[in-house]
């Protein structure tokens, strides 16, 4: 699934290949798929995407926004699978879920695995879809400081008991951060994935905040991790660190035993000695 390196590289590469072309013909899909959520019918998307423009894509969390101007927006969100450009000339795939062609020969589709939103929009009344409204801060808003990350912190100790996975992939807490890249995290952070928020010392919270935006940073930087693929179909070039492969291979920074736990919905990856849990 794209988390929110992934998002930011396919919003950096559609400003590059698609911004200011303009649709010819928009349909959704021709491979059925109940997980994929739509909010039009193909004869509304075909209607409402053709003569319209590309603006200047964005993302916020785990949604792409691309507007489609005058006064609407295409939106993916909460997926992976594959969204693609296709230069003119070449082959487009067989099943998609939504394919747009624009007016010079170049197209582009989408075709989600597991679930996702592909979602078009009046400008605006996205705000009010569930997941967007009200989301808080990602760590790619320069609203996004070691004030606010230290307060979000203090918030969520205060209620019920979580832990530093926890603060990281559930709720939207930080809106972005997915099980994958969250491993990462807790390690350069050298915190336990069960580490409780409401034991985080100062040290430790300006360790993490430092930890998530530095990894969200450069992952982006790196078009994403390299077990998802970009706008052009290709991998990124972000290697994490403590994925699968971990658990095979000497911790890379203590050289010890990467151990791996089904915690909280998904599989984690840390090294024990380098993030112990609190004693106490
Ligand atoms: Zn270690």
């Amino acid at each position: 699934m794209f988390e929110l390196p992934e998002f930011l590289t396919l919003a950096r590469q559609v400003n590059q290949v698609l911004a200011g072309k303009t649709v010819q013909s928009g349909s959704l899909g021709n491979s059925p798929h109940k997980f994929v959520w739509y909010n039009r019918t193909p004869e509304e998307f075909a209607a409402l995407t053709q003569g319209k423009f590309v603006g200047t894509a964005y993302t916020r969390g785990k949604w792409l926004f691309i507007p489609l101007e005058p006064g609407y927006l295409l939106t993916f969100g909460e997926c992976g699978g594959r969204i693609l450009h296709h230069p003119a000339g070449t082959p487009l795939p067989e099943k998609y879920h939504l394919l747009i062609h624009f007016t010079d020969g170049d197209a582009l589709s989408a075709m989600t695995q597991m679930w996702g939103a592909m979602e078009l929009y009046e400008k605006g009344a996205e705000l009010q879809r569930q997941y967007i409204k009200g989301m808080r801060t990602t760590p790619a808003d320069p609203e996004f400081t070691p004030e606010y990350f230290s307060a979000l912190v203090q918030e969520t100790a205060g209620g019920k008991k979580r832990s530093v996975k926890g603060l990281l992939t559930q709720d939207a807490l930080i809106p972005g951060l997915g099980n994958a890249i969250t491993q990462d995290i807790l390690f350069l952070a050298r915190l336990h994935p069960r580490h409780p928020v409401d034991a985080l010392d100062g040290v430790e919270i300006g360790r993490l905040y430092t930890a998530i935006v530095d990894t969200i940073r450069e992952a982006a930087r790196l078009g994403g991790r390299n077990d998802e693929t970009d706008l052009f179909n290709q991998p990124g070039s972000y290697q994490r660190l403590m994925d699968h492969n971990a658990v095979s291979r000497p911790c890379p920074s203590c050289g010890g035993k990467v151990e791996k736990i089904q915690y909280l919905g998904g599989a984690c990856y840390f090294c024990p000695s380098c993030q112990p849990l609190p004693v106490n």
